[in-house]
């Protein structure tokens, strides 16, 4: 705060120094005149007096005594008067005793009445213990023996009277000094007073409060500056807002955006990175903002990448494949930034991973589809090649062929008829047809139906289900073709002597069934994959399946707002679980 002290204080020092210089010099200059217009009125008077007396002296002869005559004039004048001969003794005389007196030849007064008629000066007088004003007149030949006639007033009361005047005027230049000192402070107060407030306004608005506004209280240029401030302040709280509008939305896009965005600074400095990098990159947000971008990538061919466009100053893009055991497969573009405001390193990740995982699945798929179709298609061609060649000749290799050739079309009706539903569940054309139905319902006539083909395989196969089972909310006739597929798989998959069982348990909103196998079990690399259609573990590829139907069946188990999945252990077998809700 001190420099508003400093220029209130500028502005007053100077005022006062000046006022106080000229009132000291006015007090000192009028003390002075008054004193020298006293003493020239004091001088006047006493000439005048000594004239009346030069007049009157003439009439006195010399056997006088002029001792008596100087007292008699000193009632009449009220001043000590002295007679002086020319040689310089003194002839008569008011107030002292004349035999205790010296020559007075050459006192000034007398000196300078012997020269030019006339003399005066102010002396200190140690017998009247005070300044005393000597007027000396040299007088006309017939006052003789007297010389000189001279008068001696005491300056005291002059003095006391001068005193009283200085007083006067220096109480005077006082109160003018301090009058003009208040005024000054009051004047540099009320200037500097909206510049302090205008500074304690920018301090607030530089603390962040952008309320902050402040009236103008005047129209000249503090005023001026005033509403200058409040506009300047206006402008800027607008733009602050814009900017924090602005970067609210930008923070919910990256926020939210899928693809990851970096940041990096000229150094290699990571200045900020959005969620989805962090996911991505497998980082905390907090741990990589600050260190390096080779730090944060951790893998060759990225850092290659970002060296190479720090090296050659233009967008590079690949796609890489992160080896951090997640099997990730993304597309990273690092592009420099060049604006003079923010230059570095714009870097963007893009997950392609589930992209190409479709991808591949759509390619498996088409040739999945084409495979499957190729094996019965070249049967047939074969078997109507042979049929031609002659068999059809022969009745029994005809009845053979023709067994042969029916077999082959049914699974290939199979495979278009399993392919139609799935298209039709996925693409919700097919309607379902739901309703509160006992799990009994579902279960009994799948199981009634295999039961034969268990048998045939040497296997047991039972339905164990829990009497107090609520119903559930379910197209019997579509859950009854999952439990078909289920069992058809673990007929298929448990070798002879095995054991297949069906049950079920009641559970908060939903009942889950489940068919166990004491099997083959599925790999652990396959399980994740075998509800997707046309998969087959390697092991069952010559089973005669076309891998949809665990895919039709989580299809079916979805759209009844269930779930699907399996437990296995290779070897000792399977048991596929799904769930449906009771409401
Ligand atoms: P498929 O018509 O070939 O049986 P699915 O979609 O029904 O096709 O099954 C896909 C794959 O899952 C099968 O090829 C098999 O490898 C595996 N699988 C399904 N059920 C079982 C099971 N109970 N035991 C072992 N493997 C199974």
């Amino acid at each position: 705060m001190w420099h508003y002290r400093s220029t209130r204080s500028r502005i007053t020092t100077p005022f006062v120094i000046l006022i106080i210089v000229v009132t000291t010099a006015l007090a000192l200059y009028l003390s002075h005149y008054f004193r020298q217009a006293y003493l020239e009125t004091l001088d006047t008077r006493l000439l005048a007096d000594l004239r009346v007396l030069e007049d009157q002296l003439p009439a006195y002869d010399a056997a006088d005594d002029l001792d008596a005559i100087a007292r008699h004039y000193r009632e009449l004048l009220d001043a000590r008067v002295t007679f002086i001969a020319a040689d310089g003794t003194v002839l008569g005389e008011s107030d002292y005793d004349r035999a205790t007196m010296d020559n007075h030849l050459y006192r000034t007064e007398v000196q300078q009445a012997l020269d030019q008629g006339y003399g005066n000066s102010i002396r200190y007088s140690v017998t009247a213990r005070t300044d005393v004003m000597y007027v000396a007149l040299a007088l006309k030949e017939t006052a003789a023996p007297v010389r000189i006639a001279r008068l001696g007033l005491p300056l005291a009361e002059v003095q006391a009277e001068l005193t009283r005047l200085n007083r006067v005027i220096l109480t005077t230049a006082l109160v003018a000094i301090g009058l003009a000192v208040a005024l000054a402070f009051f004047i540099a107060d009320r200037t500097t007073s909206p510049v302090r407030q205008l500074t304690a306004m920018a301090q607030r608005v530089a603390a962040g409060d952008l309320s902050a506004r402040l009236l103008p209280t005047t129209e000249d240029e503090v005023g001026q500056l005033t509403r200058a401030f409040n506009v300047m302040t206006e402008k800027l709280q607008e733009q602050i807002n814009a900017l924090t509008t602005e970067q609210t939305r930008l923070n919910a896009i990256l926020d939210h955006m899928a693809d990851g965005v970096i940041i990096v600074d000229t150094e290699g400095v990571v200045q900020m990175l959005n969620p989805a990098a962090a996911q991505i990159l497998d980082v905390t947000p907090e741990t990589a903002v600050g260190s390096t971008f080779s730090a944060l990538a951790r893998h060759h061919r990225l850092i290659e990448l970002w060296l190479r466009c720090q090296r050659t100053q233009e967008e590079q893009r690949d796609a890489i494949e992160l080896d951090h055991g997640r099997g990730l497969f993304l597309q990273v573009i690092i592009t420099p930034q060049r604006t003079p405001a923010t230059p570095g390193y714009l870097v963007i990740v893009q997950d392609l991973t589930r992209i190409r995982r479709l991808e591949t699945i759509r390619r498996d798929f088409i040739s999945n589809v084409s495979h499957e179709l190729r094996t019965p298609l070249a049967s047939l061609t074969a078997l109507v090649e042979t049929l031609q060649d002659g068999a059809v000749e022969d009745p029994v290799m005809r009845q053979r062929f023709l067994d042969h050739i029916e077999r082959e079309l049914t699974a290939m009706t199979q495979i278009v008829e399993e392919l139609l539903e799935l298209s039709r569940i996925e693409s919700n054309r097919a309607p379902f047809f739901m309703q509160l139905t006992p799990v009994e319902t579902l279960v009994a006539g799948p199981v009634e139906r295999m039961l034969p083909q268990a048998e045939r395989a040497g296997l047991t196969l039972t339905a164990e289900l829990p009497a107090d089972l609520p119903p559930v909310m379910a197209d019997a006739e579509r859950i009854q073709r999952v439990m078909t597929n289920l069992l058809h798989n673990a007929i298929k998959f448990t070798p002879a002597g095995g054991r297949i069982v069906v049950s079920a348990q009641r559970e908060a909103g939903k009942v889950v069934i489940a068919v166990s196998d004491t099997g083959v079990g599925i790999a652990e690399d396959d399980l994740p994959r075998i509800f997707e259609r046309f998969y087959k573990a390697d092991r069952a590829r010559s089973s005669g399946g076309t891998g949809l139907g665990l895919a039709i069946a989580k299809h079916i188990v979805q759209a009844h707002r269930g779930q699907i999945w399996v437990k296995s252990v290779e070897g000792r077998g399977s048991t596929f679980y799904f769930s449906l809700p009771t409401t």
